[in-house]
């Protein structure tokens, strides 16, 4: 995979110290995840096979690494199929500012629309083959925030993904903290083994979920049915310094 190494962000530091639990339960609630190990392996062969039709893209390796790592990535797995049946892969975002404390930018989108738009096309770049809805809806309600899949908040002091919510310090980190709301745990399991590239796929070299890549790596994109083809590598950057030019 053609994933461009980036040079690492200050404000994606806070990710790492911040981000989810791994054992948060933010699934539809009757969903009972990682209990079917069968599916899931017959799934990543699939994936495998399928990735590898032309040329050999995967290295052999990677089944059964995969397979190695069920617990790692059976959570995104589940709740990805379970999307695929149920919501045709698309996800619904409440935007809010954090205590209702608009950003002061220095050059502000001429509206939210706008703004708005610009987020998902950074989500649809990292999560090609998912649609993403992302409506701004000023005020907090509870009304609101039951309207969406999930809330994300603006203008947080960190980046924080919880239960149904996603406090942003920056929301250049949106699509890591949503990598985290469908299921994608880190790659690393303690703090200094995050950007270490520990515990990746035979064959890869970064990943979002290690803080080195703004594209997901191959076993990330299996559990997201995501091909493994798709390199938006450019369009990400693109997009990335649109929304950082605001500020
Ligand atoms: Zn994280």
């Amino acid at each position: 995979m053609r994933i461009n190494k980036v040079p690492l962000l200050a404000f994606l530091v806070s990710s790492l110290t911040a981000c989810s639990s791994f054992d948060q339960k933010n699934d539809p609630e009757t969903l009972a995840l990682c209990v079917d190990r069968n599916k899931y392996q017959a799934a990543a062969q699939e994936y495998y096979e399928v990735s590898n039709l032309d040329s050999e893209k995967l290295p052999v390796a990677w089944p059964e690494w995969v397979n190695d790592n069920y617990d790692r990535f059976c959570k995104a797995f589940d709740l990805t199929q379970y999307s695929i049946q149920n919501k045709g892969k698309s996800l619904s975002l409440g935007i809010f500012y954090d205590q209702n404390r608009p950003i002061l930018y220095e050059n502000p989108w001429p509206s939210e629309e706008e703004h708005m738009k610009d987020l998902e096309a950074l989500l649809e770049f990292t999560f090609p083959s998912w649609d993403f809805k992302i409506t701004f809806e000023g005020e907090e309600s509870a009304e609101k925030m039951q309207a969406h899949d999930f809330a994300v908040y603006l203008n947080a002091t960190v980046n924080l993904q919880t239960g149904h919510s996603i406090f942003l310090h920056h929301e250049a980190a949106l699509a890591h903290e949503v990598a985290h709301e469908m299921g994608l745990k880190h790659h690393y399991d303690t703090l200094s083994d995050a950007q270490q590239g520990t515990n990746l796929a035979p064959g890869e070299i970064n990943c979002l979920m290690d803080v080195t890549s703004y594209q997901l790596g191959s076993p990330d994109r299996f559990a997201l049915d995501i091909p493994f083809d798709l390199d938006y590598g450019t369009e990400i950057n693109m997009i990335r310094k649109k929304i950082a030019s605001h500020y």
